[in-house]
């Protein structure tokens, strides 16, 4: 039987983020570890109903289950990588506009607000996790995941998130998460992508 789940295509070239997340960064965080993800879900569910469940499925069945642990890691970080991949994209950054862009203003009361908060969330959150933008009811809002998590389980809609463990940014940055952090949001965030998100 094949392994029910694969590695997505990165959204572009492995040299398309560089200088600012290098191709090294992409050949170990995509090549290695999101892959790594991907071959432990498939050892883990083999010969198991788990194989013929959606990568969401998983995830939310798992979730919160002590003895689904393994499972859940490594299915929801496959999922988080392939949402973060889609969130950055060469020259993005910037501002969204449109319903997006009114949205933020509700929620946050400006962009730059909104920059900070998301900016304050990526570098306090304490160890390995994610920071997210995500639609929570009808209001924008940032939160912050530690290891796995994930915020659908809970939820809220992920619209953009933010890689914040080590591998991410170790090999560019060191240990200025920062300044990784501010790249992100000024130079690669991928604000189509956050736009379909919200209508979907
Ligand atoms: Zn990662």
């Amino acid at each position: 039987m094949s392994a029910p789940f694969s590695l997505p295509p990165l959204p572009y070239a492995d040299t398309a983020l560089e200088p600012l997340i290098s191709a090294n960064t992409l050949s170990f965080h995509y090549g290695k570890h999101h892959k790594a993800y991907v071959d432990n879900l498939n050892k883990l569910v083999e010969g198991k109903d788990l194989a013929s469940m959606s990568l969401e499925q998983i995830i939310n069945h798992s979730a919160g289950k002590a003895d689904m642990a393994g499972v859940f890691n490594n299915a929801a970080q496959i999922w988080n990588h392939t949402f973060y991949w889609n969130s950055l994209k060469p020259n993005g950054g910037g501002k969204p506009s449109g319903a997006m862009a009114a949205l933020i203003d509700k929620s946050f009361g400006d962009h730059d607000t909104f920059k900070k908060e998301l900016a304050n969330a990526a570098v306090t959150q304490f160890g390995s996790g994610w920071a997210w933008l995500v639609k929570d009811g009808d209001v924008l809002k940032i939160v912050k995941t530690s290891n796995a998590e994930v915020p659908f389980t809970k939820g809220q809609k992920p619209l953009l998130t933010i890689d914040v463990w080590e591998h991410a940014y170790y090999i560019d940055y060191q240990n200025l998460r920062a300044k990784y952090v501010e790249t992100l949001i000024d130079k690669l965030l991928n604000w189509d992508f956050a736009e379909n998100n919200l209508n979907a």
